[in-house]
């Protein structure tokens, strides 16, 4: 964690911004509620997970954290949305009109302001999911009618590269859009590419890796809860 809170320092500082401006999620995705209890203990308080059910089992054992806050940073299926609403207090993937409706009705039944990122598909990948940057007006037209989801900004996830420098034309894309948009948060930068996302003006960095070590595997999970 030191690591990580240094680099993030050290970027805000040569992009002169202010630390306090700058979210860390610890990704947490695979790893056991013992780990995410480890972090809490350290001083995080944002959390990223990205499957509904794994998390679903884990945060049973996380309702003691006060002031923790869960972000889902996977896509959202909306048959998923009730559950999603119940536990976490941020979406950031929201792709369509049809999510953002499903989320406000069951935030509205909870009688939460739930807040989300619209997450914007800025690469052609095909296995990427996320609305075209030229959707992001009408999703915004459809938020103004939900008045119980707080749109805050905007989330993207460059393909991956081992050189930082090619994520930042994305985050500069992702920047201007936002700027167009009238939207302040800006979702972006992981472990390998933090720095040049925080240089073009990220708000939220989501950090896994680079905090929790590299993920088990599916296989070697179990050995690794038994572990800890
Ligand atoms: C897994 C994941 C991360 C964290 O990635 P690391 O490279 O481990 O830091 C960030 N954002 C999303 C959307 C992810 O799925």
């Amino acid at each position: 964690m030191r690591a990580v809170e240094q680099r993030i320092t050290s970027a805000a500082e040569r992009a002169r911004r202010k630390r306090s401006d700058i979210t860390l999620v610890a990704v947490s995705k695979k790893f056991s509620s013992c780990r995410i209890r480890e972090a809490y203990g350290v001083g995080l308080r944002d959390f990223g997970e990205n499957y509904v059910q794994e998390f679903s089992a884990k945060s049973k054992e996380l309702m003691d954290l006060t002031g923790a806050r869960f972000h889902l940073i996977g896509h959202l299926q909306s048959n998923k949305a009730r559950v999603a609403c119940e536990l976490f207090q941020v979406v950031q993937t929201v792709d369509s009109p049809k999510l953002l409706e499903r989320l406000n009705t069951h935030a509205a039944e909870r009688a939460i302001i739930l807040e989300i990122f619209l997450e914007v598909k800025l690469s052609g990948e095909q296995s990427k999911t996320g609305a075209a940057p030229e959707d992001i007006p009408a999703l915004l037209d459809a938020a103004r009618d939900c008045p119980s989801v707080h749109v805050s900004g905007l989330m993207t996830m460059p393909p991956w590269s081992e050189d930082p420098e090619l994520s930042r034309p994305y985050f500069k894309a992702l920047a201007r859009l936002a700027e167009q948009n009238g939207l302040r948060e800006l979702s972006m930068g992981m472990s390998n590419d933090l720095e040049v996302a925080i240089e073009e003006g990220a708000t939220t960095v989501r950090v896994g890796t680079a905090l929790f070590g590299k993920r088990p595997k599916p296989e070697e999970a179990h050995s690794f809860d038994q572990a800890i």
